[in-house]
């Protein structure tokens, strides 16, 4: 009893590899269309509660301000251009946020 094996201490455990953020799936064939309009500028302050990846070319991320929350898409090739969704209440955001994600709409 009590026979404790060496457990290693004081080797350097590696750090993990960069970090990765979420990356969209490729779009279905048959892909639910997205509606995506012109950012219209408002007032009211914008949070950014989830995103995907930087290591993208383009990046969805999901906002929120009020009490609303939409999707930002921000395209970086050939040059930046930015588009959002309508501004949805959370339960309705969701599903389209997941769908986006798995590439079931894009
Ligand atoms: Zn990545």
């Amino acid at each position: 009893m009590g026979d404790c094996a060496a457990k290693g201490s004081g080797v350097d455990i590696p750090l993990p590899p960069p970090y990765h953020g979420i990356h969209v799936g490729p779009a279905w064939d048959d892909h639910e269309r997205i509606t995506w309009l012109k950012p219209t500028p408002r007032s009211d302050r914008v949070r950014v509660r989830r995103h995907t990846c930087e290591c993208k070319p383009t990046i969805y991320e999901l906002c929120q301000a009020g009490g609303l929350l939409f999707v930002r898409r921000t395209e970086r090739e050939p040059e930046v251009k930015v588009r959002e969704t309508e501004r949805l209440i959370t339960v309705r955001i969701v599903p389209l946020w997941t769908k986006l994600l798995t590439g079931e709409a894009r």
